[in-house]
């Protein structure tokens, strides 16, 4: 079983972990942006705009042949084996020296710039999901029951051609660029893990950008806002146990079944918009367990699910009105149980300053009706919060169109017509952010 915190078996990392918690339970913006002052490359002064623009066409046909060729082999978190493999077989093409095996099958390089500069890095996932595809794409999954339906093979693809162009732009670079590709995003502890192995290296980059495709804005639409962007999320797992006995007698068993269904029917009641006494939360139920005959009443059965909430004091609401729900409802009916919080994801809160940077960068690359602006947080998690509570990040959607189904459904599949705006923005962003020094800090 996993704990909510993982354990830190260091001691650079353990001095890291209090200082993330002291930063997530202080919350809100506690960063100090501590300014060094670098040569400053103008996109529109020096031409660069075109450069980028026209790097960027060239590589697009083979950028959207790649993305097929990943969609092909959606592969489980922490197993993502031949997707690894391509993209460290990508990574050397360019001439880079490529660590894999980290966290299991995380994959990381680092371009290194030929002007003065500070060290910044980017993140895809690469995790599929146990779903089964349900697109007559041509790429369509080759792997029984799994597909990209998150459509984490166009991040990979975003975080390879954006290297792609910085290896060709090197001169032109300022200090480094560290690429992680994470294994286990969609399990919630990949991001962790990848910390824990040091595959940001070290020193820290000052600051870590990554991307999520987004079905809420048309295709290609690149969008942030600063701040908190996503929730945290907790996975809980509730068992109950009864009296099993004959499915002919329930008068004399105590059916944890039918406790387990009263639990769900008032799940949904837990979750909130945020007006009345409910802060904004959203609770439910994935799974349900219990039993294996029709006419035997077992004697445990059990449910997990999640919880989301966009900060600590909201977070420990829900946990204790959720709590106590489980008890009234358990006591009731004389059952026993057990909850269990089998992980813990904190929120995505995008730096103020690299969010300033997004929209400078995004003014000077992207095409007004290609940019937009997220006014509310997401009741979504990612596990790239961990990496905001170690150091600035910034979450950028990227859309999907909105005829797009949703994430995590069958028929889902990534945008080629993104990619551009996708591989533009993260180019940018690289180039504008290591000339800057973000630098986090506590107790302001
Ligand atoms: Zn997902
Ligand atoms: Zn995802």
């Amino acid at each position: 079983m996993l704990t909510i915190f993982p354990v830190i078996m260091v001691m650079r990392q353990t001095t890291r972990f209090i200082k993330n918690q002291l930063h997530y339970k202080f919350g809100k913006s506690n960063f100090i942006s501590v300014s060094k002052k670098f040569t400053t490359l103008h996109f529109l002064e020096t031409g660069m705009r075109e450069t980028i623009r026209k790097e960027v066409a060239e590589l697009l046909e083979n950028a959207i042949e790649l993305r097929h060729r990943f969609h092909e082999i959606p592969e489980k978190s922490f197993e993502e084996k031949k997707t690894a493999q391509l993209v460290a077989h990508e990574l050397r093409k360019m001439g880079l020296t490529v660590e894999e095996g980290l966290a299991g099958t995380g994959v990381a390089t680092t371009i290194q710039g030929e002007r003065v500069g500070n060290t910044v890095a980017l993140r895809a996932d690469m995790d599929a999901l146990n779903i089964e595809e349900e697109t007559s794409t041509p790429y369509a999954s080759k792997h029984k029951g799994f597909s990209h339906c998150c459509g984490h093979d166009g991040h990979i693809v975003c975080a390879l051609e954006t290297t792609r162009v910085l290896v060709r732009l090197r001169k032109q670079l300022a200090g480094s660029v560290r690429v992680i590709f994470q294994p286990g995003e969609e399990n919630g502890t990949g991001a962790q893990e990848m910390i824990n192995a040091d595959a940001l290296g070290s020193p820290l980059p000052s600051a870590i950008f990554a991307l999520h495709a987004w079905p809420h804005l048309e295709s290609g639409v690149v969008a942030s806002k600063s701040g908190l962007i996503t929730s945290a999320i907790d996975y809980f797992r509730i068992t109950v146990k009864g009296k099993g006995g004959h499915g002919a007698r329930p008068h004399e068993s105590i059916s944890p079944i039918i406790g387990i269904a009263r639990i769900t029917e008032n799940i949904s009641a837990l979750s909130g918009k945020g007006d009345h006494d409910t802060p904004p939360c959203a609770v439910s139920v994935g799974m349900i367990s219990g039993g294996k005959q029709s006419n035997v009443i077992p004697d445990h059965a059990a449910i997990e699910g999640t919880i989301r909430s966009l900060n600590e004091t909201d977070r420990q609401q829900t946990v204790e009105r959720f709590s106590s729900m489980v008890k009234t409802i358990c006591s009731k009916e004389r059952l026993g149980f057990d909850i269990d919080f089998l992980k813990y994801c904190p929120p995505v809160q995008n730096h103020p300053d690299l969010y300033h940077l997004f929209e400078k960068v995004g003014a000077e690359l992207i095409i007004p009706e290609k940019r937009a602006y997220i006014t509310e947080q997401s009741m979504g998690s990612e596990d790239f919060g961990n990496f905001t509570q170690l150091l600035p990040g910034l979450l950028i959607r990227l859309g999907m169109g909105s005829s797009s189904p949703q994430l995590h459904t069958s028929k889902f599949d990534f945008s080629d017509a993104s990619l551009e705006t996708g591989i533009t923005i993260l180019v940018g962003l690289a180039m504008k952010a290591t000339e800057t020094d973000f630098k986090i800090g506590l107790g302001q």
